[in-house]
């Protein structure tokens, strides 16, 4: 069913990069035959599930919508591709993406525009806006998307879909192509709440192959979808109903609070004082962490190698020039001059600091409340085109999500409303480990 949607609409929408139809049809075979024996099933038998092109997929190219990789046939599976497996769930292909996961609107894939199904001449958001417009479009019910400062929530929020972030070391790195190693998440992208709790659930847990896995106990997430938020405490940061804010935005936020009023949850005020600080934080970590990820794509160990270039030297300079885009050497441009000597001090050790500063902000707010609600982004989806000669104002988009990543924390977007015809995405925060609550709450709004 996926494929035969993928073949009606994906000329249109531009979700998927590769696709596996091959071998994707013997496992569901394989899958259809186990069903008439006494066998227990996976948690996801059957599922179709569509995955972001920088997560490794053994045999099945992975781009990671950058030219530098556009030959990369990996040779072993990411660990949540693996856990899908497990799970018994069919990977039906890779997910068009911002090259490296630098990105917003999916514009800056190496390969094709991805649209946001809701209106073509929109962007899906990104980075993972194959992961969320695959999902929007129908054509398939699960993706895996990765998260390092908003990439799986600001695009399900511009696509009317579920997204969420889990708490950093809840899920396996281990086969995710690193952007900023100290922030990015895989997680899952899918149509309600209780899908995305079952895909989470399958994801989840400590890794030998990750350090940064934590070794904390998985609950089960399904049994938090009770409805009943009764006597919960959220809390609005006064700094998400902001200056910069839609509206409209705001109003459906301040109407979705009603909804949870009227369950008995009560809400009150606070601030995130740091919050100001988290975009150039942001950047400047995550640049920098990008600059030494990166340097491994030389020509030598991965992917495209230049033909133009007749010493070392020249080959790794030459390699870098023609893979990389615009964007990814701005980022390692960025990034280098941030760690260098002379410079290191006061960019990469103040914004550590401010990170701090800025969890801190969190740990406070959540010593009384159980979670933070706001909007996901201060606008719907723009349109295509709108934002690609202005890397800054690209970069606001995430104003509301890059917090939680510098934070470790979890934070989900549902659809709460629509804006001129475009969704609209309420972002949920919850303390480290507790997706479980942010499920409950979310759970509301199905
Ligand atoms: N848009 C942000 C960036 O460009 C976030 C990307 C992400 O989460 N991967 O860095």
């Amino acid at each position: 069913e996926s494929y035969k949607r993928i073949a009606e609409v994906d000329d249109k929408v531009g979700a998927f990069l590769a696709l596996d139809e091959e071998k994707a049809r013997t496992y569901a075979k394989e899958l259809d035959e186990a069903l008439g024996k006494e066998t227990s099933r996976g948690l996801l038998f059957g599922m179709p599930i569509g995955v972001k092109d920088n997560i490794v997929t053994r045999d099945l190219r992975t781009t990671c919508s950058s030219r530098i990789l556009e030959n990369f046939d990996p040779i072993y599976d990411a660990t949540v591709v693996q856990k899908l497996r497990d799970a018994q769930s069919v990977t039906i292909g890779k997910l068009n993406m911002d090259e490296f996961a630098m990105g917003s609107s999916t514009e800056n894939s190496a390969y094709k525009e991805t649209k946001n199904p809701w209106n073509l001449d929109y962007v899906p958001g990104g980075s993972s806006g194959g992961s969320a417009a695959a999902v929007a479009a129908g054509e398939v019910p699960f993706t895996l998307g990765s998260d390092t400062g908003g990439s799986i929530r600001q695009p399900a929020a511009y696509c009317g879909v579920v997204g969420l972030k889990p708490t950093y070391g809840r899920v396996s790195r281990f086969g995710l192509v690193a952007f900023a190693s100290s922030l990015d998440q895989i997680g899952p992208v899918t149509r309600n709440v209780e899908d995305n709790a079952y895909l989470l659930q399958a994801i989840s847990g400590v890794d030998p192959m990750d350090g940064t896995s934590a070794p904390v106990d998985v609950p089960d997430f399904l049994s938090a979808l009770t409805g009943d938020v009764k006597g919960l405490k959220i809390a609005v940061p006064k700094e998400y109903l902001g200056e910069g804010v839609d509206e409209n935005v705001k109003q459906s936020v301040l109407d979705s609070l009603k909804v949870l009023e009227a369950q008995g949850a009560t809400w009150e005020e606070v601030s995130l004082p740091h919050s100001k600080y988290a975009l150039a934080t942001y950047y400047l970590l995550s640049s920098s962490e990008a600059s030494a990820n990166l340097s491994r794509f030389d020509g030598v160990r991965y992917g495209y190698r230049t033909d133009n270039a007749d010493n070392l030297i020249d080959m790794y300079k030459q390699t870098r020039a023609e893979g990389f885009g615009n964007e990814v050497k701005r980022r390692i441009m960025l990034g280098t001059f941030a760690l260098s000597s002379g410079y290191y001090d006061a960019y990469y050790k103040k914004a550590q600091q401010v990170r701090t500063l800025i969890k801190q902000d969190f740990d406070k707010i959540f010593e009384n409340y159980d979670v933070i609600i706001g909007p996901t982004t201060p606008t719907p989806a723009f349109k295509i085109g709108e934002k690609t000669d202005d890397p800054l104002t690209m970069y606001a988009n995430d104003i509301l999500t890059i917090p939680v990543n510098l934070a470790g924390v979890p934070g989900i977007s549902v659809p709460c409303g629509f804006q001129d015809g475009l969704p609209l995405g309420l972002q949920i925060i919850g303390k480290h480990f507790d997706e479980s609550t942010i499920y409950r709450v979310a759970h509301v709004f199905e």
